[in-house]
């Protein structure tokens, strides 16, 4: 069989401990088998990033903004143990941040589904897809402690030098007080990713804030959405069948909870931070679980939602056998590769995506899985492999269907 050619380059980005062996494993036996890979590196391992003072990671963003679509291994974003365990020069950055101010994305996490580790919630047969704002609120907010008796205001000061006040509170004792902003921009940006993402997945997409209480703040979340919305996607939303759905946030809970699923759902930062953790738990694995950046121009970055699984590292490097569960980091690879497929009408390279997906869903119904899985399934007669059995046992299925 010849293997399949790709005209223009996917931007690769190498990582850290489990995910980095895990990551040339995938490549060695799922990939490079069947296509001629053309990728351009980028080695985003913490040495190397080390090495560079960081310049890989931009690189690799500014490469992604080139061609258009990257894949991504899982990195370490260094604390202070890993200053001394990698002998850094600086604690730097963590690079998903980095990528992401750099192409101004939004983070689409969605759920791997196959039978056998079934959802919490029963009636979700389908992913739900959360997508996080990443940008400010009670992120970039400002507190204070009220010692006691005075008056809180917030005062705009316009660059003319007027001033506008709003009364916050006449405290009679001590309080606390909160400030929080976001800018037009980001939230603009954030929703046309939403509205690309929802017409590239053919999800509808629903979104929810508290815009009856805040009145001002959340509203203009609603508002930029709707005027976004009605003059640039809905056209585009009616003729592929989807629909946009603005509701109240707690009422959004109730209907995701009762919901079968199949949909994006927008959150603003804080509650796609809490939402996105109890969606995923939910779900039954981080294992399992997707993770695509996706910039207002349309550029995508793709990856495991999951890090770099430094525990099972530690017994990889001591020589004891793994079982780590490589589903996420092979679908960011298949993402990727499908939509380098569609974007050069590369049509062999979106089969071939499609494929290594049946394969690695199949391989896991039939009861060969890795060993997070085998505590979660209700599969009976299942066996556990290690990391580079689970990915020769799809090599196996994919082989077969090739
Ligand atoms: P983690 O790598 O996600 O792993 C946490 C635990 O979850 C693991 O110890 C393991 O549990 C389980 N797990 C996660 N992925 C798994 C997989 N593929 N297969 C089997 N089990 C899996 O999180 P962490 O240990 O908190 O972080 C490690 C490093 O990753 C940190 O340096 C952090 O900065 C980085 N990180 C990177 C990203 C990213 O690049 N997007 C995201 C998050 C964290 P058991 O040990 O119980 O088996
Ligand atoms: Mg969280």
């Amino acid at each position: 069989m010849d293997k399949i050619k790709m005209t223009t380059p996917l931007v690769e980005m190498d990582g850290d401990e489990m995910t980095r062996i895990l990551w040339k494993m995938i490549k060695d036996e799922l990939l490079e088998p069947f296509i001629e890979l053309n990728t351009e590196y980028y080695d985003l391992g913490l040495e190397y990033r080390n090495e560079t003072d960081d310049q890989v990671t931009i690189d690799s963003a500014e490469a992604t903004k080139k061609y258009g679509v990257a894949v991504k291994c899982a990195t370490i974003t260094p604390n202070a143990a890993r200053m001394s365990e990698y002998n850094l020069k600086e604690m730097w950055k963590s690079p998903n941040g980095t990528i992401r101010a750099i192409l101004d994305g939004t983070v689409f996490r969605a759920p791997i589904i196959v039978k056998g580790i079934e959802p919490n919630v029963k009636t979700w047969t389908k992913p739900i897809t959360l997508a996080r704002h990443a940008y400010g609120d009670v992120y970039k907010g400002t507190e204070m402690k009220i010692p006691g008796a005075g008056k809180v205001e917030l005062v705009y000061t316009a660059d003319d030098g007027t001033e506008t006040r709003e009364l916050v509170h006449e405290f009679d004792g001590p309080g606390i007080v909160q400030g929080v902003h976001n800018v037009e921009k980001s939230i603009r940006s954030f929703a046309h990713s939403c509205f690309k993402y929802a017409l590239d997945t053919k999800q509808d997409l629903w979104f929810a804030t508290k815009d009856t209480i805040s009145k001002k703040y959340d509203h203009t979340f609603k508002d930029i959405f709707q005027e976004i919305y009605d003059a640039d996607y809905a056209e585009a939303f009616e003729a592929a069948g989807l629909e946009y759905f603005y509701t109240l946030i707690d009422d959004a809970v109730a209907r995701v909870m009762k919901s079968e699923g199949g949909y994006i759902w927008a959150c603003k930062n804080y509650d796609g931070d809490v939402m996105s953790d109890m969606v995923s738990s939910a779900f039954g694995s981080l294992a399992m679980m997707t993770s695509v950046l996706v910039s207002p121009e349309g550029y995508y970055e793709y990856e495991a939602a999951h890090g770099t699984v430094q525990r099972h590292y530690y017994k990889y490097l001591a020589g004891e056998e793994t079982s780590t569960n490589s589903v996420a980091t092979i679908f960011a690879w298949t993402g990727a590769l499908r939509k380098r497929g569609e974007l050069d009408g590369n049509q062999a390279l979106m089969d071939f995506s499609d494929k290594l997906e049946a394969a690695t869903v199949q391989t896991i119904e039939s009861g060969k899985m890795t060993k997070d899985l085998v505590l979660l399934t209700t599969l009976e007669n299942v066996t556990e492999l290690t990391s580079e059995g689970f990915i020769k046992a799809i090599r196996e299925n994919l082989e077969a269907m090739l």
